[in-house]
């Protein structure tokens, strides 16, 4: 008999991770505070429980994919949350990109109270999350990711078991997320540059597709979200600026100063106070072109 699969937070990640394993022919049991969510995932043939509580209450393996580690906390730690009323033996996987130490005692409490742990961040975006075509970062108990394997084969397709410690994952993720942010800014102020220049984005593109300024998030943010002119997220602003937030604190934890990273910060923070937050990241280009004061296309 295949186990009863929980999912808490079906937004832009979770809600297409979850309808992949209703396709994989799973049981699959939903909460997400926003009702709209709900609504889509009860459509796609999940099961929508009322609480964070009841699926932990009914599920063997509960995943979580949530937007901050202060709800990440408040959904595991809380008297109402996971931690407290999943049944013994449970595994709980987090996709959320949190701080390494929140994996390292949520863990740590997990096993205190005979329950299994995996921290899991993902890479790929939301058309890696529809397409099944996340790389998965994986850290926890051999044992723990054995059972968890085929899950993750079906919501990704290059996954990493990198360690035993909960945490290992997070800290590469975030280094991901440090390159990201890097790109992004790139992107918008080459673009930006390029165009008042007289240079149509179109033909920069291909040019610099071919040259060593091409990048996954130029392709990324040039060709989904700038050419369409649609910046409904994606991944947000704030989302970038929460991970960020966590490298820098990651570095300074480990004595390592971020020349750039760290001004990267206070960028992304101007462009979300400028109104972009919960615009998807490739925003940062409209939000220099206001600052510019160059007019829209
Ligand atoms: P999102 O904001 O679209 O989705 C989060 C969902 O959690 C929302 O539907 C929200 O209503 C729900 N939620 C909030 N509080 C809740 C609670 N207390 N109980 C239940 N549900 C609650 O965010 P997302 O883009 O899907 O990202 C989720 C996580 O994945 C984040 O940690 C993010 O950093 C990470 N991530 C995102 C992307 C991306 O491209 N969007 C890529 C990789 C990793």
């Amino acid at each position: 008999m295949k186990e009863k699969l929980g999912f808490i937070g079906l937004g832009n990640m979770g809600l297409p991770m979850s309808i992949n394993l209703l396709r994989a022919d799973y049981e699959v049991y939903g909460y997400d505070t926003n009702a709209q969510a709900m609504e889509q995932f009860v459509a796609a043939g999940g099961i929508g429980l009322e609480s964070a509580k009841e699926i932990a209450k009914q599920c063997d393996v509960i995943m979580t994919s949530l937007p901050t580690p202060q709800i990440v906390e408040l959904v595991y730690q809380s008297e109402q949350g996971i931690l407290h009323h999943a049944k013994k033996g449970s595994l709980l996987i987090d996709f959320s990109t949190v701080n390494p130490e929140l994996n390292d005692s949520l863990h740590t409490e997990a096993k205190a109270l005979g329950l299994r742990y995996l921290g899991a961040p993902v890479s790929g975006g939301v058309i890696g999350a529809v397409n099944a075509t996340l790389t998965i970062m994986v850290g926890g108990d051999t044992d723990d990711y054995k059972i968890a394997e085929r899950i993750f084969g079906i919501v990704g397709k290059n996954i990493y078991h990198l360690g035993t410690s909960s945490s290992v994952g997070t800290r590469i993720k975030l280094l991901n997320n440090l390159m990201i942010g890097f790109y992004t800014e790139a992107v918008a102020e080459t673009i930006v540059l390029g165009e008042k220049m007289g240079i149509h984005a179109d033909t920069l593109y291909e040019v610099l597709s071919n040259s060593y300024g091409q990048s996954r998030i130029y392709e990324r943010n040039f060709l989904e979200y700038m050419k369409n002119d649609n910046y409904e997220p994606g991944f947000s602003t704030n989302l970038l600026l929460k991970d960020l937030k966590l490298a820098k604190e990651m570095a300074d934890e480990a004595g390592v100063s971020l020349r750039i990273g760290e001004k990267l910060v206070d960028l992304y923070s101007e462009i979300s106070q400028q109104g972009y937050g919960e615009n998807d990241m490739s925003a940062a280009y409209l939000s220099l072109k206001e600052t510019c004061k160059i007019e829209q296309l």
